[in-house]
């Protein structure tokens, strides 16, 4: 792990952000934003692309699977589908991971941050080996850390929300790297709603109770199983921060990348 032995002052480490959430969360008008953003202050990122399947890129990538690997020609090749195409796809790519690994090592002395970008289908990168085997070689290499997009026009019903809270969860405890909860759309959407139910189980609780009573007024055996989920939440609110950005306006960005440097640190003490 020659992360945590860059005592080197002369030499910087740079932090990757890998973006994961779910299929339209913003993941990669946020690539965008945090790159346009980046250059506007002068420490311009390296790039990485792992969506095979992107078809409008609204930033350049230093290094694009598209360049390498054609989704739809593996789906003819393999008589695949959309989604097998994409997991092919990435999985023909893991095995060059390596001298992949070996452009972002060269460029990492000379950048604050690496951006990588997942495919739009979440669970292709967060349950697949070859998702698990690309995180934890990038991990092993830089200081990594995971930015969940949520998108939060969308999480406002408490069952969704907590839907998306246990995704994320469980990817927090898959990986096990420094983890922000990233709240985007919030020029839709401000994210206090979610800030409150993550810091108030009674707040929480109530809207739940509000949703989930049927016509009779009984509790639902949901909202039950819920509210006892939402205690084992409270462990998982208590290992990360949460911003609110957007991709869109551009708003949040000082939020979130302070929330990446102490991401970073937490990497630093980890490791
Ligand atoms: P991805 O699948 O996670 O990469 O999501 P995209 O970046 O492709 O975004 C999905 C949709 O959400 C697109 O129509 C974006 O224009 C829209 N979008 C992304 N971020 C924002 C945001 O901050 N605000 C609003 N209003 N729309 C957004
Ligand atoms: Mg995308």
């Amino acid at each position: 792990q020659n992360a945590s032995t860059s005592t080197d002052q002369a030499e910087k480490t740079p932090v990757v952000i890998l973006c994961i959430g779910m299929a339209g969360s913003g993941k990669t008008t946020l690539m965008q934003r945090l790159n346009s953003h980046l250059h506007s202050r002068n420490t311009p990122p390296y790039i990485l692309n792992l969506d095979p399947a992107v078809s409008h890129m609204p930033y350049s990538a230093n290094i694009d699977i598209r360049d390498t690997v054609d989704y739809k020609e593996v789906m003819k090749q393999y008589n695949l589908g959309p989604n097998g195409g994409i997991l092919t796809a990435l999985n023909l790519f893991t095995t060059k991971f390596d001298q992949v690994l070996a452009f972002v090592e060269k460029r990492a002395a000379s950048v604050d941050y690496v951006l990588v970008d997942t495919p739009g289908q979440i669970e292709i990168f967060t349950w697949s080996a070859s998702g698990s085997i690309i995180t934890d070689a990038i991990a092993s290499s830089l200081p990594t850390v995971v930015a969940y997009i949520i998108d939060t026009p969308r999480t406002t019903a408490p069952a969704t929300f907590m839907s998306n809270m246990l995704y994320a969860c469980s990817i927090l405890y898959k990986t096990r790297l420094p983890f922000i909860l990233v709240f985007n759309k919030i020029d839709v959407e401000p994210h206090d709603f979610a800030i409150e139910w993550m810091h108030d189980f009674q707040a929480y609780q109530a809207a739940l109770d509000e949703k989930g009573r049927d016509e009779q007024g009984e509790m639902a055996y949901t909202s039950s199983l819920m509210s006892s989920m939402s205690l084992v939440l409270d462990e998982f609110y208590n290992n990360l921060r949460a911003v609110g950005v957007s991709a869109m306006t551009g708003e949040g960005m000082k939020d979130f990348f302070s929330a990446v440097e102490e991401a970073k640190k937490e990497y630093e003490t980890d490791y």
